[in-house]
């Protein structure tokens, strides 16, 4: 067998049959599994609207493959299917899609954040002055003195219940500026989960701060107070 260098047909068929398989295998776990496909294990896709690239992200916690088709316009939203991301944009605007989609997710952060914060500063009984989005790379989100709200918009990658726990984390200043006990207390009032959202930040930060050539926050506010950038 090592010396016979022909393919027979039969074994030509085995495997087809085998790729198949394989193939039928592999879609099958791009359902079950995206997470464990990078953009090199994305599918070849036919036609004239070929992806010109892919990557992945997260968005709301979940992963998509994000793909980039060429399209005599450029789309102001990018549209999303169960699995994937797909951008459509003029071929000029392909080095920019990833730009693109930053500023879409960013919107998405901030109508989002400004919805929740609402949301729980009612609850909570508490007022706010400010909410302000940005591309802070120190911290996910920080509130000042004078109870103005900051948030990374990346956040929008993560699940709802961890940014939910980060309103909550930062409406909670409001009544304790610093990280004690007390305000620890007043975080699990409303957020009893507050542990494991603060775990999947840690073990997600490489993937909520890809595709920018960023390095993410270490901690969420580790280190003592919270910051003040007024
Ligand atoms: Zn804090």
């Amino acid at each position: 067998m090592s010396n016979n260098t022909t393919i027979t047909d039969e074994q030509l068929s085995q495997t087809s049959t085998t790729i198949s398989e394989i193939r039928l295998f592999i879609e099958k776990l791009r359902k079950d599994l995206p997470e464990i496909f990078d953009a090199n294990g994305a599918p070849v896709k036919d036609g004239e609207n070929a992806a010109a690239s892919s990557d992945k992200t997260l968005y709301l916690g979940l992963p998509y493959i994000v793909r980039v088709e060429e399209a005599e316009q450029t789309a102001a939203c990018p549209k999303l299917t169960e699995t994937e991301i797909i951008m459509s944009v003029k071929k000029e605007d392909i080095p920019s899609a990833n730009a693109l989609l930053d500023g879409w997710m960013r919107a998405r952060a901030q109508e989002t954040l400004t919805q929740k914060v609402q949301t729980w500063a009612q609850k909570m009984g508490l007022t706010y002055n400010r909410i302000t989005v940005k591309d802070q790379k120190s911290l996910w989100a920080s509130c000042s003195n004078k109870s103005n709200l900051n948030f990374c918009w990346r956040v929008i990658k993560a699940p709802e219940p961890v940014i939910d726990y980060l309103v909550v984390h930062e409406l909670s200043h409001i009544i304790h500026m610093n990280h004690s006990q007390d305000f620890w207390n007043t975080v699990g009032l409303w957020c009893p989960e507050y542990k494991s959202h603060r775990k999947w930040l840690r073990e997600f930060r490489n993937e909520l701060m890809s595709g920018s050539g960023v390095s993410g926050p270490q901690e969420n506010e580790e280190n003592g107070q919270p910051n003040d950038d007024e």
